[in-house]
């Protein structure tokens, strides 16, 4: 480090509270040291009150930009010049890019989704997705594979408090893109059973699968399954879920959200470098 920092070295930040746990710093200084950009990211304890102030420190302290995390997602992009389209369906940002002040907000979980499933051989387009959450996650995952060009997308939800965002996101879904969305209670199994059935692809994005919800499935149980069906977990903590356990017996292919984690993170370097991340080094850091 005392040899990678220089007086021309720029900032790159993360804004969230907490967020001392977490991996991005390690992960993005790693991706710049190997190849060589004269970038250093920190993470920065900044609150709901303080993200307007934080905005106005990434223009005077003219850093290259910043990622976002929670609760600050939601609230920064009225602080910015401009929004992506994916940003601005989601009402989201958790990236910012600062272009000689000029601030714009991107979110790139969803297309870190997509980019984890093309590096599985995985291909989406137009074909059927069933999908279960309609949290942040959630949220950026059925946008960005909307506008990528899934066909159609049969979200479940339990009736809670993001119930209504999964309505809207299907309003927009339906009003923005060729795709064709619905909604159904996450309590109608037989509902769930047929949407699975009818499906190329089904993922689990809500915190079911994480801590403290490890022991817990969304789907009842491994009848739901069959063998073509691709069974997708965005959680990633632990690895290997009850969920991925009864679709991997079944003989389904399954992925863990860990790439989906390494992938949001190479969008954001490549908003602020031009080229993804060395991803076959990143795999091996990571492992
Ligand atoms: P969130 O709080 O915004 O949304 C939570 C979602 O889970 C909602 O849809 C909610 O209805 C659902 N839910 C909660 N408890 C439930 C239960 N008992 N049964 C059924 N549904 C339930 O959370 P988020 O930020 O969208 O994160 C969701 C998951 O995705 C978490 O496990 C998180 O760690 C993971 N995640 C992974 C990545 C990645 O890069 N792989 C990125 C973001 C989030």
């Amino acid at each position: 480090m005392a040899e990678r920092i220089t007086g021309h070295t720029e900032l790159i930040g993360l804004m969230a509270y907490p967020i001392r746990h977490s991996s991005s710093p390690a992960m993005q200084n790693e991706a710049f040291a190997k190849l060589g950009y004269d970038y250093a990211y920190l993470a920065f304890e900044v609150g709901a009150d303080e993200i307007e102030d934080a905005v106005k420190a990434i223009r005077t302290l003219k850093m290259r930009g910043s990622n976002v995390s929670m609760p600050n997602k939601t609230l920064v992009g009225k602080y910015l010049d401009e929004l992506s389209p994916a940003a601005e369906l989601c009402g989201a940002v958790n990236t910012i890019v600062n272009d000689n002040g000029h601030l714009t907000g991107h979110i790139t979980d969803g297309i870190g989704f997509m980019s984890a499933l093309k590096d599985n051989d995985i291909d989406v387009i137009g074909k059927k997705m069933t999908i279960v959450g309609a949290g942040g996650a959630a949220t950026a995952i059925e946008i960005q594979a909307a506008l990528d060009g899934v066909a159609e997308i049969t979200i479940f939800n339990r009736k809670d408090e993001f119930w209504n965002r999964a309505v809207s996101t299907v309003e927009k879904i339906n009003a923005k893109t060729s795709c064709h969305a619905v909604l159904y209670d996450l309590a109608d199994l037989d509902k769930l059973k047929a949407e699975m059935d009818d499906s190329f692809i089904f993922v689990n994005a809500t915190g079911v699968g994480m801590k403290p919800l490890e022991s817990q499935s969304v789907v009842p149980d491994k009848s739901y399954f069959r063998p073509e069906l691709i069974v997708i977990d965005v959680p990633y903590s632990p690895l290997e879920t009850k969920m991925r356990s009864m679709a991997k017996e079944v003989g389904c292919k399954t992925m863990n959200g860990l790439g989906m984690m390494l992938f949001q993170g190479s969008a954001a370097f490549e908003l602020w470098t031009g080229e993804p991340m060395p991803i076959e080094h990143m795999k091996e850091i990571l492992h």
